[in-house]
């Protein structure tokens, strides 16, 4: 099949994290306005993430779980312009091939709820209001090289938090909740509570302001400059961090490609080099941007993890960066 081996194979998980990256991104996409992610030992031990999403009915319930089974593309064409976060068919099944794994599931209109546990394929009604829970237990428990990578649980919990915030970042409608060993550790209320709307709209941009000052902290947002600027036809949205912000470190940079969080060496060149003049290179930073261009003009599928992208004119893409920051980063110094 051409669609599956468009989707090369590859290393979905690598720790608790990477799991709950591929959750939150799947319950985004069933529509979710609350998800809550609850993690023991670093979520090594008990990683589960709840949602409110339109849930999966009974009879799909074991398709979620089979490699390469998406309900999110059905051809090569879609793949090409791809707006859900994930695509690929294959966090479940990857994720259930190195842990105890089960589905707890009711969309709206099914009387009531169903577990699946991935292991035996026991299939048998439960109970819960409608959305999923996706439950994963020993996490890497048969493949002990790969346990014996992982770091402290603090450690762990701390690459979960910042998954959890990569996401909050980016979808101030979206309530989000972290609790480890039974305790709060993070959580943050919507923003927002209309539809999903974007950058292009002012209210929007407000609330995302809003949810960046919970989650970065209400001081980022007073001595950052907003960015809103386009370029050709991207367009940059976000808020630039100033020399003299009190944090500095090389995790307080987020930058988004159409709602997905990415790590890019264009982007990150464009960054640095507008910043030059006012760090000289002495410090990092701290700034959310969000760009949005044509998914045609941008490809996705450049790595099982989503996280890396490939955009099809890059110049151009530095070019509205480095602009949009230029601009930005200029107008308090004048
Ligand atoms: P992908 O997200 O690339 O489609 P996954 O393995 O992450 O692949 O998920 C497989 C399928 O399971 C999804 O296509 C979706 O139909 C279903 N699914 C997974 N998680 C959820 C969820 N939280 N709510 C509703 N459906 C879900
Ligand atoms: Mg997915």
């Amino acid at each position: 099949d051409e669609l599956i081996s468009q989707i090369a194979a590859g290393e979905v998980v690598e720790r608790p994290a990477s799991a709950v990256r591929e959750l939150l991104d799947n319950a985004l996409d069933a529509g979710a306005r609350q998800i809550t992610v609850r993690l023991l030992a670093g979520g090594v031990r008990l990683l589960s993430v709840e949602d409110d999403g339109a849930g999966i009915a009974q009879d799909q319930l074991a398709l979620a779980l089979r490699r390469h089974a998406t309900s999110k593309i059905a051809s090569l064409d879609e793949l090409e312009s791809v707006l859900t976060m994930g695509f690929r068919g294959e966090a479940l099944a990857a994720i259930a091939s190195v842990s105890e794994l089960s589905l707890l599931s009711r969309p709206a209109g099914q009387a009531s709820a169903f577990l699946l546990d991935a292991r035996s394929g026991e299939l048998r009604p439960a109970a819960r209001s409608p959305g999923t829970t996706v439950e994963i237990k020993e996490l890497f428990f048969a493949t002990p090289a790969r346990r014996k990578f992982l770091k402290s649980d603090a450690t762990e919990l701390a690459h979960c938090v910042q998954a959890v915030r990569r996401h909050a970042l980016v979808r101030p409608d979206v309530g989000f909740a972290l609790w480890h060993e039974g305790r709060l550790v993070e959580q943050w209320r919507p923003t927002w509570s209309g539809p999903a709307a974007g950058t292009h709209d002012a209210a929007w941009r407000e609330a995302l302001g809003q949810r960046l000052a919970d989650v970065l902290g209400e001081d980022f947002v007073l001595q950052a400059v907003p960015v809103h600027r386009r370029v050709g036809s991207v367009v940059v949205t976000g808020w630039a961090g100033l020399p003299d912000a009190a944090r500095s470190r090389a995790d307080q940079q987020y930058c988004y490609v159409n709602g997905r969080f990415v790590r890019d060496r264009v982007l990150a060149h464009a960054t640095r080099s507008a910043y030059e003049d006012l760090l000289h290179g002495q410090r990092q930073p701290v700034y959310a941007l969000y760009l949005e261009l044509d998914p045609q003009r941008v490809d996705v599928n450049v790595h099982p993890t989503k996280i890396e992208v490939r955009f099809r004119d890059s110049r151009e893409v530095h070019q509205a960066v480095r602009h949009a920051l230029d601009d930005a980063l200029a107008a308090p110094r004048a």
